[in-house]
């Protein structure tokens, strides 16, 4: 019988506001040294030490499902103002109403959280309104329970490696991001990094899976976060909420990888 798996999550705040975090998904007899790897990389974390590292382990349930990475393909931009008007185009293409496409890039670029300061999950927004769905909009919703299936790891890094896309964070968004195309009613994701010298971004959604923009923000920026946007009708929230935070999903081969293009409007 295959070892049972264990969800392993990191999160590490500073005055209360959120300064990093990690999904992984893994074995038990890898998970001593994952949760080290995971705790130094909370305390070395370039904004600044953390106040209250939390490190959460719990079992899942015996099989989990298992799905391809989503496509890839990769946009450039010659700076972040035309990254943004990437990310609204790529975000209207999708589907999402302009009102609620400008709504969610202001309030990224403001800092989303009560008081312009980083969220510790995503917002979820009404991809027609633009009215923000989350409960909590300190918190917002945290994607959870996800990670590359551990035997197909290594092939799927070195081919993400091999395509110029060996960055850690590519393969941890790209996870989070093929879970959320998963999710029931979600028509699309855009994220950027709260962190000032990561500058790239991506719009996801389901029809065209992820697209990376070379530069979504100004180099220093320490402003960033996640939406997701959500279909209203048919809507149902808590199912929604469940599955993001808690049903467990692995990911066993890469997508296409395209090459990277010229964003032309
Ligand atoms: P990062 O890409 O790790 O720099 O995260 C950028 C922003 O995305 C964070 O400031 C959070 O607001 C949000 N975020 C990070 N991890 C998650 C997650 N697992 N689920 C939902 N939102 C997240």
């Amino acid at each position: 019988m295959p070892d049972r798996l264990y969800s392993l999550r990191m999160r590490a705040e500073r005055d209360g506001e959120h300064c990093s975090g990690a999904e992984r998904i893994a074995p038990a007899a890898a998970l001593p040294a994952l949760a080290a790897d995971l705790v130094a990389r909370a305390l070395a974390h370039n904004s600044g030490a953390p106040e209250v590292v939390h490190c959460h382990i719990d079992r899942l349930p015996g099989a989990l499902p298992c799905r391809p990475l989503p496509d890839v393909r990769t946009y450039a931009v010659p700076d972040w103002m035309a990254g943004r008007a990437c990310a609204k185009g790529l975000l209207l293409r999708a589907g999402v109403a302009a009102p609620a496409v400008d709504a969610a890039l202001q309030l990224l670029a403001d800092g989303p959280a009560p008081g312009g300061r980083i969220m510790r999950g995503a917002m979820l927004i009404d991809a027609f309104t633009g009215r923000r769905l989350e409960a909590d909009p300190a918190r917002g919703v945290r994607v959870s329970r996800m990670d590359l299936e551990p035997q197909a790891r290594a092939g799927i890094l070195a081919t993400l490696a091999a395509a110029g896309l060996g960055h850690q964070r590519v393969a941890e968004a790209l996870v989070l991001a093929g879970k959320v195309l998963q999710a029931p009613g979600i028509i699309a994701e855009v994220c950027w990094s709260d962190d000032p010298d990561y500058l790239a971004g991506y719009v996801a959604a389901p029809q065209v899976g992820y697209q990376r923009i070379s530069c979504l923000k100004e180099a220093g920026d320490r402003h960033g976060g996640r939406a997701l946007f959500v279909r209203p009708a048919g809507l149902d929230l808590p199912v929604l909420v469940d599955f993001l935070e808690r049903q467990a999903i692995l990911f066993t081969a890469p997508g296409t990888i395209l090459p990277e293009q010229p964003w032309r409007g």
